[in-house]
């Protein structure tokens, strides 16, 4: 337990150093008090409690945390504030799973009906029948389950835009905050849903909520399910935008609807056709995964992989699962390469022939622009991997079996390159897929293994997997 609290002190000092630091106020403590009863089921309880003298909110602080693959502190840093602090579902956080039903609340019949009772006036008419019918079907696509529109009288679905108090004891919150809301199945209010009318929900524009995507994460209660806390799940509670258009239901949700209903048996009478399903969301237990781009970022680790990355703090063994986008929400997704410049105080990204720049979370101005703008010869479509040493003050372009040379001071790229990889690093003859420096060494991953070398002499020290800076901490 000492050795615990050590650790959680020192990644406490290199936390602060890492995120803007603010001072946590008398406001946000009892902001952060709200949240935990809300969400977390938090009863007032004054004093600490015997277990081992930690007080209720701190405990149920640590279980929000855990829930949302923050570092398991028990207070409330900042990391814990921002995530209390995005927009999300009304809906508590009662279990810690992957995905998780309200303990066996289902619909025992395949027809269900649903009735729109009003409108938002944020959008016309035909756009909110046409979000509503789409979030259902998200869910008809991968299951039994059918829907009719009725007009009038009781449905088992009745969806209703309200705000403040708006009639079942839940009020809503005004802008942000909580953005709706939704019962488990049963009959009356059950399998209702409710939107927040103080929102601005949207059809299809990243500004505001798109309706679409709250409705299919409310629907997803409605028929039985409650929060994932797999950060690429619709049932996650958090809300993100992603694009409607391409919208595919993820294999988190798809496994917890079909646990509920099973799958779609029978060729759909009702002409819904079955979509493709999202790839599951990254596990850093599998031991198998090609990582797309590892960087550090302000004394942190950062591994990409598809839509998300993972935060690792050196002191920490959990690493955070994030969107990208959560975090940068202008930056690209399945990059290729990526690297911290410590001269510029910037995380560039790679994808094809383009790169972004972000410093802290915004996009730094001028980009995205092509790499032949670094330097790179035309005929190169994309950056295998990136890294940049920290002693030279250089960063190496891995393209195929070469590397090349930046000056991060003379903003040039250096003559006599590309030189092949194996030409510095002895065995590596593969591609590079990600590399970083690290503590005086440099890590060069190809594939799920990654190679450790002296930066000075090239020297191939140890050949580890994926798993030895990214911990898997599913046990
Ligand atoms: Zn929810
Ligand atoms: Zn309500």
């Amino acid at each position: 337990m000492n050795a615990l609290n050590l650790s959680v002190f020192l990644s406490l000092a290199l936390v602060a150093y890492c995120v803007p630091i603010s001072q946590v106020t008398q406001q946000d403590e009892s902001f952060a008090k709200n949240y935990l009863k809300q969400f977390f089921n938090m009863t007032e309880v004054t004093g600490p409690t015997a277990r081992r003298g930690f007080s209720a909110v701190t405990l149920k602080l640590m279980e929000m945390q855990k829930f949302f693959g923050l570092q398991i502190t028990g207070t409330l840093d900042a990391n814990t504030l921002d995530v209390m602090k995005k927009p999300r579902c009304g809906v508590p956080d009662e279990k810690i799973a992957r995905f998780a039903t309200f303990d066996g609340y289902k619909w025992d019949k395949n027809s269900l009906t649903y009735r729109i009772e009003n409108y938002t006036p944020d959008m016309s008419t035909a756009e909110v029948d046409d979000s509503i019918d789409k979030a259902l079907q998200v869910w008809a696509r991968v299951t039994p389950l059918r829907f009719t529109r009725i007009y009038s009288g009781t449905a088992d679905i009745m969806v209703s835009f309200g705000r403040q108090e708006h009639g079942d004891f839940y009020p809503f919150d005004g802008p942000d905050g909580i953005l709706a809301h939704a019962f488990p199945p049963s009959p009356g209010i059950g399998g209702d849903a409710h939107f927040d009318e103080d929102e601005t929900f949207t059809f299809r524009s990243d500004r505001g909520y798109v309706l679409f995507l709250v409705a299919a994460h409310e629907f997803g209660h409605s028929l039985g399910l409650s929060h994932s806390d797999d950060p690429g799940a619709l049932m996650y509670p958090v809300y993100s935008y992603s694009n409607p258009d391409t919208f595919v239901l993820p294999r988190d949700d798809v496994n917890g609807i079909q646990h509920l209903y099973g799958e779609c048996t029978s060729p759909n009478p009702d002409t819904v056709e079955p979509g493709p399903t999202a790839p599951p969301t990254p596990d850093a237990c599998d031991s198998t995964m090609t990582l797309d781009a590892v960087a550090t970022l302000r004394g942190e680790m950062l591994f990409f992989k598809d839509r998300f990355f993972w935060r690792s703090y050196p002191q920490s063994v959990t690493p955070q699962q994030t969107l990208i986008t959560n975090f940068w929400p202008q930056a690209p997704v399945k990059i290729d390469a990526a690297y911290e410049s410590q001269i510029s105080d910037t995380v560039l990204l790679f994808k094809g022939r383009k790169v972004w720049a972000f410093r802290g979370y915004d996009l730094v101005r001028g980009y995205p622009k092509p790499i032949s703008r670094l330097g790179l010869p035309k005929t190169v479509s994309k950056v295998n991997a990136a890294l940049y040493d920290v002693h030279s003050r250089k960063t190496l372009f891995f393209v195929g079996d070469q590397y090349y040379s930046y000056d991060e001071t003379k903003k040039t790229m250096d003559r006599g390159f590309p030189k092949n990889v194996d030409e510095t690093f002895s065995s590596m003859t593969s591609t590079v897929t990600a590399a970083f420096q690290y503590r005086g060494f440099t890590y060069l991953y190809s594939g799920p293994y990654m190679y450790e070398y002296s930066m000075r002499s090239g020297r191939l020290f140890r050949v580890l997997r994926n798993s030895y800076f990214l911990r898997c901490t599913n046990y």
